[in-house]
């Protein structure tokens, strides 16, 4: 060591006795300490360092953990989104997938009322709702059966709510019409909502809107009891919902619309032949069930339409049946069953009617066909055979046969008449 370094010294001083009281003097002992000074506080130092370390260490490990968590929360998320994907994709029916959607929403968006909105016309309706006191809003499969697919439905207006789309207000109409999400922290008792809304009452409200090939069809709102609760991680998780209430609309229409095409004849658009044996044996079932209701049928085929197919062209041809098609449809009840069963052939059921009220509505056709004036319709007349499904009648087909063994009968007297099936002509050696 240079002599210019500092040193630490240690002093130890001892006082000398003489043994009869006197004191001989003081003994001062010096040790430099400066290595174990110097020492000392290199350790001190690392041992700060080392709690330092520790602190940072647990610092990272809770950064770690918060990373953790969020990761393991947007897994979740995007699970949930999956889910509800699928749950889309494998339910064809409307409200079906609506009802998956709003329940898979709720595990990332806490929402304690919320509602999907289709925009119809005018009409926004409620397809699926969620909120205190209200369990489920959709129609059972028995509603659903008897009034067809859910574009049915909103044109009938079921018991779903539905509001003037251009009375919209506040937030709501801000989704709709900026097309973005809205969030609103906490509800003030002003905020105008869509009336018949299960978010009315609640505090914290988030609206997303639900676009399909840049059109958009509707809307989701979501709301909390609690103020304050959405922020932009849940509009964003929202959206994504949205997105898949929006194929669920979009797959839906084209199932339903597949379905529709299906027993829809596309030259007339009136039902065809599977559509009319589909749901003629119901309701062959239906009139037999206790008490027994009377069903009665008609065969309708167009006279000589060979011959205005060669006369005047195919094209004319068609608008006659087209004519013809919407005519009848016209003058049939709705509960009657009526359908192109091929060519130039109709046919038409008729639940609770006898042989009678059957001849009475085929020779209303008949009359109102002879008369058809439109523009660009040749004169023309048709033939009609009618049977009722008596005990013997085993079904549909058997009905039509019998209609259509009345129907020869009317062409054989000279056409543009109504011949009813009776049972004596069953004894004829060819039927079946
Ligand atoms: P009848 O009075 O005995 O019933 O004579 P008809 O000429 O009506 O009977 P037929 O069964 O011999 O002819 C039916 C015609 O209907 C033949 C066919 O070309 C025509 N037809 C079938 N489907 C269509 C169609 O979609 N459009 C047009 N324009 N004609 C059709
Ligand atoms: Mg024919
Ligand atoms: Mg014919």
């Amino acid at each position: 060591a240079s002599p210019n370094d500092e040193r630490y010294m240690e002093v130890q001083s001892t006082v000398l006795h003489d043994g009869v009281g006197g004191m001989l003097g003081c003994l001062v002992v010096l040790h430099d300490v400066t290595a174990r000074t110097l020492a000392q506080a290199v350790l001190k130092e690392s041992e700060e360092a080392l709690v330092r370390d520790i602190r940072e260490r647990e610092r990272l490990e809770r950064e770690n953990e918060r990373l953790l968590e969020d990761a393991r929360r947007r897994a979740a998320e995007a699970d949930t989104l999956r889910q509800a994907a699928a749950a889309v994709a494998a339910s064809l029916q409307l409200d079906t997938a609506i009802d998956r959607i709003l329940d898979e929403v709720k595990r990332v968006v806490p929402y304690d009322a919320g509602a999907v909105w289709l925009v119809s016309g005018d009409l926004l309706v409620a397809l699926g709702m969620r909120g205190p006191g209200i369990e489920r809003l959709s129609r059972s499969r028995a509603e659903r059966e008897r009034d067809g697919g859910w574009h049915d439905w909103l044109r009938g207006g079921a018991d779903a709510v539905t509001v003037a789309a251009s009375l919209l207000e506040g937030p709501t109409r801000e989704v709709v019409e900026r097309r973005r999400p809205v969030l609103i922290g906490e509800l003030g008792p002003q905020t105008a909502l869509i009336p018949g809304s299960p978010t009315k009452g609640m505090s914290s409200w988030l609206g997303v809107p639900l676009v399909v090939h840049d059109r958009l069809i509707g809307l989701m709102e979501l709301a909390n009891i609690q103020a304050a609760r959405f922020g932009t991680d849940e509009a964003q998780m929202a959206e994504a919902f949205a997105d898949q209430v929006a194929v669920a609309l979009e797959n839906a229409r084209l199932f339903e619309e597949t379905q529709r095409l299906a027993v829809t004849d596309p030259l007339t658009a009136v039902h065809n032949r599977r559509y009319f044996f589909d749901q003629g044996e119901k309701e062959f079932a239906r009139a037999r069930r206790y008490p027994p209701k009377d069903l009665s049928a008609i065969m309708l085929d167009i006279d000589h339409f060979k011959l205005i197919n060669d006369r005047f062209g195919h094209a004319t041809g068609d608008v006659v049946l087209k004519e013809i098609a919407r005519l009848c449809r016209d003058e049939l009840r709705t509960v009657d069953i009526f359908a192109r069963m091929g060519g130039e052939e109709f046919a038409a059921l008729l639940p609770e009617t006898d042989l009678s009220g059957a001849f009475l509505t085929a020779e209303r056709l008949r009359a109102r066909i002879e008369s058809l004036e439109a523009e660009g319709i040749p004169h023309t007349t048709v033939s009609i055979g009618i049977a009722e499904a008596t005990p013997e009648c085993a079904g549909v087909g058997m009905l039509l046969t019998w209609c259509d063994r009345a129907l020869y009968g009317a062409k054989e007297q000279g056409r543009n008449r109504v011949n009813a099936f009776t049972l004596r002509d069953n004894v004829q050696p060819d039927f079946v």
